[in-house]
C-alpha cells in the first residue's frame, strides 16, 4: 500500500487538544506530569531493534520497531535525544516532515489509532564519550574498541527511541550486527550468532518485561570468564559470566574466584531472604572503563566501574568494597528490576533497599563480617553530611522531572534511606521483615509500585501500624541530635534522661528506637567494657529512661549502641571527658568508631579546635588495631591538614606533626591494611621537603615499605604528589614511567599530573579546555585533570586567575551534562574560606535562581561548606 504523507506536523505540536501535562523546563528532560499522562493510555509495549556497529565509526545505525496499545489517541511523544532520524513508518504509513526537535519525536494523533499500533523508526546516533547512552572507548594500549550502555535515569533515549520512563515496562528483542571479534551482551543469550563477512549477526530472543533504564547492550572484544550457580534443591542453574577488557584481564584473573564466590553467596542469600527466585535467565557482570558511577544494575548484564580492578593485590577493604557493590547490584534484580518504582520520587525504594540489603548479605553470608562498621563509617556519614546541607530533602522527595531525578542519587536516597531501613528491620524483627518482602514481591512482580504498596506488605504481615513511622522518617528532612544526661548518687544512677534536639530548619522530634549501653572501666586492664544494654525509645524533647534507675554509675553512657538509630550523638561534659581520655580503651569497636566520628563532627561544627582534635586523637590512634576505626582517625587527620591550607594557617609545626605521625605509623603498624591507609594518607598530605623526599625514596625503591604494594597506580599517585611541588626530578620520573605504562590509567594520570603543575599558564589552559562543549577529552579524562587542578596548597594560584568564573558559568555551562556542570562548579567557583567569597557566592545564587538544578545545588553546597570553613576553630 502506498504510504500517505503528513506535512507541517510541527505546527500541531504543543497546541493540540489534550495536552493536559506540564513539560519540563529543560526541553531534553521529561516531567513527571508528562510521564503520568503518557502512562495512562499506553500498554503492552514491545521493542524490536536492529543495531549495526562498525569498528571505526563514530556513530551507529539502528531500526526501532515499537508495538503498543493505545487507550486514547493523542499526539504521542517518543524520547530520543540528539539522534538522527531516517524513515518513520506509523501503522504502515510512511511519514515525512516528522516533528523531531532532537529530544522527542511527536507522532500526530491522526496517524495513531485505538488498540494496537506499530511505529518503525530508522535512526543513527553518535557514540558518547561522556558515559551516558552508549559509551565508546578505545584502549590506548592495544587500540581495541569497547562499547557499553548506561541509561539511568533518562538516557536510554540517548541510545535509541524509547518511551523512556520507569512505569512503561516492555520486552526487548534484538538483532545486532557487530565486528566479528566482538561479543554482544544484553539481558539474554543470543539464540544464534551468524558470521557475515567480517561481521557477526547476533539474534537475541524476546526478553523479560522491565523498564527502559535497565535495558542494556554492551559490545566489544571483551574477555569472558564463566561459571554457574547451582541450587540442587530447586533444580536451578544460573549461568554466570564476567567480562573485562583484554588489557585488564591479567589484573583481574587473580580476583575471578572471589568475584564468582561472592556472586554465588549473593544468590543464595537473596533468594532465601526475599522468598523469591532470581527472575532472569543468566547473570553477566562487566567491568568497563570510564564508567560514571560505581555500577549499574542492568537486567542480567550489570556494569561495574573498572576501578574495581586493582593492578596490585586487592586489599581487604578494596575486596569488601567491591563485594558490597556486587551484592548491591544483585539486590536490584529484585528491588528495582522485578518490582520498579512508578516514578523517580520513589527512587529510594530501589537504592536504600539495595544498599541496606547488600550490607546485610555481606555480614550474614560472606567473610566480610564487619560490613556494618563500614556502612557507618562511609555510607551513613554521607547521609549525615547530606542531611545537614541546605539542599537536603525528605527521603521521599518530590521529583518534578528527570533532571531532578539525576540529582536524587545522593546521600539521602542511599545512605539515609538505608539507615532508616536498618531501623525498620530492627523495629519489625527479621522474620516479619522477610515475610513482608516476600508478600511485596508476590504482589508486584513485573509491576511498578509507590511507597504505600511497600508498607502495606509490612503492615499486613506484622500487624504493626507504620503510618506515623513513615511520616516521621520518610517525609521530613533533617537529623535530630540526642544526648544522655544522668545523675549518680553513691555510685548509682538516680535519674537518666535522653534529650532530643533539632535544627530550626527541620523542627521535628521523632520516635527513635535505640539501645543504650553503659560502659565501665575495668580496674585491672583499664578497658571500658559494655556491661549493660537497654533497648528503649525516645520521642520527645526529654525522655526519662526508667530502667536505668539504680544501675551502677557508668564511666561512659552511649545511646546508639549497635547503630540502629539515625541521629547526631552529642556527649555530656562527663561523657566527653571520659571518651577523650579513654578512646583507645573502649573495648567495643563500633563505639570506638562512632566516638572518633563524633570528635571530628565537633571539629566541623566548630566545637573543637583543629589543634586540640589532633592532640586528642594521635595518642589513641597510635594504639588502634581495628581497620575501620583507624581509617576514621586517619581521615580526620587528613581533614585537619586540608582545613589548615584552606584557612591559610601557616602552622608548619602542626602539619609536620601529622606528617611525622603518619610516617611513623607506616613504619610501625603491623597490620598491612592499616599500614596502607597510613601510606595513602601520607601520600595525599605530604607537604614538607622531608615528607616529599620520603615519597621520592619510596618511588625509587630506596625505601621499601613491607606490606604496602607499590604498583603502577601507586607510582603515578606518588608522581602526582611530587609534581604539585615540582619536587626533585619528577619530570624525568614521569617521562620514564610513561614508557613503562601505556594503559588508559596512565593516560589519565598524565592528565592529572599535567593539571597539577603549580603554574598559572597550566591552570588557564585547563580552564579554557573545560569551557569547550566539543571537547577532545572524555568526561573521565576531564575529571582526572580538573580534580587535580587546585590542590589545597595551590589556592593562591586560583586566586590569581582572573574572575570570569561566574559569567562563564552562565555562558558555557547551562547546556552541559550535569556531571560536567558540577565538576566546573567544584573546580573553579571561588571559595577561599573567607567572607568575600561567601558574599559573592551568595549574591550570585540570589540573582540567578533559575539556573539548572545541578549547578544550583553545587553552588549552595559550596557556599555552605565555605561558611563552615570560616567558622572552624584553629
Ligand atoms: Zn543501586
Amino acid at each position: 500500500m502506498k504510504s500517505f504523507k503528513y506535512l507541517l506536523i510541527i505546527a500541531l505540536v504543543g497546541c493540540a487538544t489534550g495536552l493536559s501535562y506540564k513539560r519540563a523546563t529543560n526541553p531534553k528532560a521529561l516531567s513527571q506530569s508528562e510521564a503520568e499522562y503518557r502512562a495512562q493510555s499506553l500498554t503492552d509495549i514491545s521493542y524490536k531493534m536492529e543495531i549495526s556497529f562498525e569498528k571505526e565509526a563514530e556513530d551507529y545505525k539502528g531500526k526501532q520497531n515499537i508495538s503498543f496499545k493505545l487507550g486514547k489517541v493523542y499526539p504521542l511523544r517518543i524520547d530520543f535525544v540528539e539522534g538522527e532520524i531516517g524513515e518513520v513508518v506509523v501503522n504502515g504509513a510512511q511519514m515525512v516532515d516528522i516533528s523531531y526537535n532532537k529530544a522527542r519525536l511527536t507522532i500526530p494523533a491522526s496517524a495513531l489509532k485505538l488498540g494496537v499500533n506499530e511505529i518503525k523508526i530508522a535512526f543513527s546516533h553518535k557514540f558518547s564519550n561522556r558515559g551516558a547512552g552508549i559509551h565508546r572507548f578505545q584502549d590506548p594500549k592495544d587500540g581495541r574498541i569497547y562499547t557499553y550502555t548506561d541509561f539511568e535515569p533518562f538516557d536510554a533515549n540517548k541510545f535509541a527511541p524509547f518511551f523512556d520512563q520507569p512505569d512503561l515496562k516492555a520486552d526487548y528483542q534484538l538483532l545486532v550486527r557487530a565486528p566479528r571479534e566482538w561479543t554482544v551482551i544484553t539481558s539474554r543469550y543470543a539464540d544464534s550468532v551468524l558470521k557475515k563477512g567480517d561481521h557477526k549477526v547476533w539474534n537475541f530472543p524476546k526478553s523479560a518485561i522491565f523498564s527502559t533504564y535497565i535495558f542494556s547492550l554492551h559490545a566489544g572484544p571483551y574477555k569472558v570468564w564463566t561459571d554457574v550457580y547451582v541450587d540442587e534443591e530447586k533444580g536451578q542453574r544460573i549461568p554466570l559470566d564476567i567480562y573485562t577488557r583484554q588489557s585488564m584481564a591479567k589484573y583481574f584473573e587473580p580476583e575471578v574466584k572471589e568475584w564468582f564466590e561472592i556472586t554465588k553467596q549473593g544468590f543464595e542469600f537473596f533468594q532465601d531472604f526475599f522468598g523469591t527466585d532470581y527472575p532472569y535467565k543468566k547473570y553477566a557482570q562487566l567491568l568497563v572503563p570510564e564508567f560514571n558511577s560505581g555500577a549499574m544494575e542492568n537486567v542480567a548484564a550489570v556494569t561495574f566501574n573498572e576501578r574495581a580492578i586493582h593492578r596490585t593485590k586487592a586489599s581487604y577493604s578494596e575486596r569488601r568494597r567491591r563485594s558490597y557493590t556486587i551484592l548491591h547490584e544483585m539486590a536490584h534484580m529484585w528491588f528495582g528490576n522485578l518490582v520498579t518504582m512508578k516514578w523517580w520520587d520513589n527512587l529510594w525504594l530501589n537504592e536504600s533497599f539495595a544498599t541496606f540489603m547488600a550490607y546485610l548479605a555481606l555480614e550474614q553470608n560472606t567473610v566480610f563480617k564487619d560490613s556494618f562498621e563500614s556502612f557507618y563509617a562511609r555510607t551513613k556519614q554521607w547521609a549525615y553530611w547530606n542531611d545537614d546541607l541546605v539542599i537536603t530533602h525528605p527521603i521521599l522527595g518530590e521529583i518534578e522531572n528527570t533532571d531532578e531525578a539525576m540529582l536524587s542519587f545522593d546521600g539521602i536516597t542511599y545512605g539515609k534511606g538505608a539507615s532508616v531501613l536498618k531501623q525498620l528491620y530492627y523495629y519489625l524483627g527479621e522474620e516479619n521483615f522477610k515475610k513482608g518482602l516476600k508478600l511485596y514481591f508476590d504482589r508486584h512482580s513485573e509491576g511498578n509500585t509507590v511507597l504505600a504498596d511497600f508498607f502495606k506488605a509490612f503492615e499486613d504481615v506484622s500487624k504493626v501500624e507504620l503510618d506515623s513511622w513513615v511520616d516521621q522518617w520518610l517525609k521530613t528532612a533533617g537529623t535530630n541530635t540526642a544526648r544522655a544526661e544522668y545523675e549518680c548518687k553513691e555510685d548509682k544512677i538516680v535519674k537518666f534522661e535522653i534529650y532530643q534536639g533539632f535544627k530550626k530548619e527541620h523542627p521535628y522530634y521523632r520516635t527513635h528506637k535505640t539501645q543504650v549501653a553503659l560502659l565501665y572501666k575495668n580496674k585491672e586492664n583499664g578497658k571500658l567494657e559494655v556491661k549493660e544494654t537497654i533497648k528503649t525509645e525516645y520521642a520527645k524533647e526529654r525522655t526519662l529512661i526508667e530502667e536505668m534507675k539504680d544501675k551502677a554509675c557508668p564511666t561512659l553512657a552511649f545511646i546508639n549502641y549497635k547503630d540502629f538509630d539515625f541521629v547526631h550523638i552529642q556527649f555530656s561534659k562527663k561523657d566527653l571527658a571520659a571518651m577523650k581520655e579513654n578512646l583507645s580503651m573502649i573495648e567495643d569497636d563500633m563505639i570506638r568508631l562512632m566516638s572518633y566520628n563524633s570528635l571530628f563532627d565537633m571539629v566541623r561544627n566548630a566545637k573543637l579546635s583543629l589543634r586540640d582534635y589532633t592532640e586528642i586523637i594521635i595518642p589513641h590512634l597510635k594504639k588502634e588495631r581495628n581497620y575501620n576505626v583507624a581509617d576514621k582517625g586517619i581521615q580526620g587527620l587528613m581533614g585537619v591538614i586540608t582545613y589548615l591550607f584552606s584557612k591559610e594557617i601557616e602552622d608548619e609545626q602542626l602539619i609536620t606533626k601529622i606528617e611525622d605521625f603518619l610516617w611513623s605509623q607506616i613504619k610501625e603498624v603491623k597490620n598491612s591494611e592499616i599500614k596502607r591507609q597510613y601510606f595513602y594518607a601520607y601520600l595525599s598530605v605530604a607537604h614538607s621537603k622531608n615528607a616529599l623526599s620520603q615519597i621520592e625514596k619510596v618511588y625509587l625503591g630506596k625505601i621499601k615499605l613491607e606490606g604496602v604494594p607499590i604498583g603502577m597506580d601507586q607510582k603515578w599517585e606518588m608522581l602526582r604528589r611530587l609534581k604539585i611541588y615540582d619536587f626533585g626530578k619528577v619530570d624525568q620520573y614521569v617521562a620514564e614511567l610513561k614508557k613503562k605504562d601505556d594503559s588508559d590509567r596512565a593516560k589519565k594520570s598524565l592528565l592529572a599530573i599535567d593539571a597539577t603543575e603549580g603554574s598559572l599558564e597550566v591552570k588557564k589552559k585547563w580552564y579554557q579546555a573545560s569551557l569547550k562543549k566539543m571537547s577532545p577529552y572524555s568526561l573521565k579524562e576531564m575529571g582526572s585533570a580538573l580534580s587535580s587542578l587546585f590542590p589545597a596548597s595551590q589556592m593562591d594560584l586560583k586566586k590569581q586567575m582572573s574572575g570570569h568564573f561566574y559569567s562563564d558559568l552562565k555562558k558555557h555551562m547551562l547546556d552541559r551534562q550535569m556531571r560536567m556542570q558540577r565538576l566546573f562548579v567544584g573546580s573553579f567557583i571561588p571559595a577561599f574560606c573567607d567572607e568575600p567569597s561567601s558574599e559573592k557566592l551568595n549574591e550570585f545564587i540570589e540573582a540567578n535562581e533559575d539556573l539548572p538544578v545541578g549547578i544550583m545545588k553545587s553552588l549552595k553546597i559550596t557556599l555552605q561548606e565555605n561558611n563552615r570553613c570560616i567558622d572552624l576553630i584553629y
